[in-house]
């Protein structure tokens, strides 16, 4: 590790001052975010550290390909060498993960996401109807036949979890364009336990008929039972797709196993490889046989070419992930995870569903008088960066909130272990304790701004920078 340091010293000295040549600001932003992460108690649940092997393998010219299609089947010449970079990164995710296919093209999750829809949508409406008319694809239809594909698409359900229990926007929300191509239908949790209540789930998916249900989440601080989903999915006929985009890490390093692995369960699996999987800015689609030719149709049907520098560090990533090393990762994100609720609990902190049993942390900060903006806002100038979040139906609406939503999976990157995630979990309750809305000019409590009585923030981030201090990110990087 001493040697990849100083390699990669080396190598983003002189890439640096390249750069500088030619667009200094570029070059001065690169090292400044280096210094901003390095300086800041990152808990943004979604966010990682990449590896510096994966970071490296992004900074090529695999980036000047076009290779639109599939692997062995481009729409460009010489493709040879991305066929090789696809195809090794998707045998290292069928590998890892167990699955029959893996398409490692999709640009990002939500990417993954539509690429997903689309397919699903291709192999259930789409075929079954040109099947009926005799054609052979939809250029063989007639303009009354085509206008009533479109028709039929129009009339497909989706039925996801909802954004204030947890939800992405992706999974059927209004203003998303999942929530435009589909009818849509939510799902949300027990308002007493915070959890997902699987009979009424049940029931909404009986009376809403769902083409698809969607499983998975951004911001629920509990495994899912895939099982339950699926049984759910047959009952009514539905397509179960789920995205892990959150939790892909549990899944890799087999913390999440049997039920609450969706691989197996489900028809498609979505993820973001960048999460607690923790490799480059990317998605990834896996599934059964089954799907795979329709999957096959993301590009260029819904995505643009696929980004072979980001692919590669897909296979980078996906190798890291098959270690032992991550395995261990992954259950002390678990672990770490449980500490820091269990420590914020014991502070009052009141948490959604009274825990974690994922990677993630709700607090409804409501308790100290403040929206989850004002939380947000507060612990970032004691340099805790976090993110606002909804509380299940959050008074405060989706732009204030009523809640903070945190995760270990970066600072367990950088080594934070049990006793740092306690020391964590104090500050943030210092920091709560201390935080006031500020008066708006009409002498009414604001809900934007927040005041910190002085020397908190300051205190706070001299006990951050030496726990940062003590468990460096890319030890040994110098710039
Ligand atoms: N799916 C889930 C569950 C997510 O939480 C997110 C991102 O926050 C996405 C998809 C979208 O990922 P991306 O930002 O890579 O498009």
């Amino acid at each position: 590790m001493a040697d990849l340091a100083a390699t990669a010293s080396s190598v983003y000295r002189q890439a640096l001052s390249v750069i500088e040549s030619v667009e200094p600001r570029i070059a001065q932003a690169t090292r400044q975010e280096l210094a901003d992460q390095r300086a800041s108690l990152k808990l943004i649940a979604s966010e990682n550290y990449a590896s510096l092997p994966v970071l490296m393998t992004m900074g090529t010219w695999l980036s000047d390909k076009y290779a639109e299609g599939t692997v062995g089947k481009r729409f460009y010449a010489g493709c040879r060498n991305i066929d090789t970079v696809e195809a090794v990164a998707a045998e290292h995710a069928r590998e890892l993960f167990g699955a029959e296919y893996a398409y490692a093209q999709p640009h990002s999750g939500i990417d993954a996401n539509l690429v997903a829809y689309w397919a699903i949508l291709a192999k259930n409406i789409e075929s079954p109807t040109l099947e009926r008319l005799g054609a052979k694809t939809v250029n063989d239809l007639s303009e009354a036949d085509w206008e009533e594909l479109r028709a039929e698409f129009g009339r497909q359900r989706v039925m996801g979890m909802s954004l204030d229990a947890g939800g992405h926007l992706t999974h059927g929300f209004r203003h998303n364009i999942s929530g435009k191509m589909f009818q849509q239908h939510s799902y949300g949790t027990d308002p007493e336990t915070g959890l997902i209540d699987y009979d009424a789930l049940r029931a909404t998916a009986r009376e809403f008929k769902p083409l698809i249900l969607v499983a998975g989440y951004s911001a629920y601080p509990r495994r899912v039972n895939f099982a339950k989903m699926r049984e759910i999915a047959d009952e009514v006929g539905a397509t179960l797709f789920v995205d892990m985009a959150h939790f892909a890490g549990l899944v890799a390093g087999k913390v999440f196993t049997g039920e609450e692995n969706p691989v197996g369960y489900a028809d498609i699996v979505a993820t973001t490889t960048h999460k607690s999987l923790r490799g480059p800015r990317g998605g990834l689609l896996l599934s059964t046989e089954e799907y795979a030719p329709f999957i096959d149709r993301g590009c260029p049907m819904v995505l643009g070419g696929p980004l072979g520098h980001v692919m590669a560090a897909k296979a980078v990533a996906l190798a890291e992930a098959r270690t032992p090393a991550f395995a261990t990762y992954a259950q002390a994100v678990a672990d770490n995870a449980q500490t820091l609720a269990e420590a914020l609990a014991a502070r009052g902190v009141t948490l959604v569903t009274g825990g974690t049993d994922n990677h993630i942390v709700l607090l409804d900060v409501s308790g100290f008088g403040v929206t989850g903006r004002q939380a947000e806002t507060a612990l970032l100038e004691a340099g805790i960066v976090t993110n606002r979040n909804s509380v299940p139906r959050d008074p405060n609406g989706a732009w204030y909130t009523s809640g903070v939503r945190i995760g270990t999976p970066a600072l367990t990157s950088r080594g934070f272990g049990a006793d740092e995630f306690v020391q964590v979990a104090g500050l943030i309750a210092d920091v709560l304790a201390a935080a006031e809305p500020a008066t708006t000019k009409a002498g009414t409590p604001s809900k934007a701004n927040v005041l910190l009585p002085a020397g908190i923030a300051e205190r706070t981030r001299a006990a951050a920078a030496e726990l940062l201090d003590a468990n460096p990110l890319y030890p040994g990087l110098e710039l």
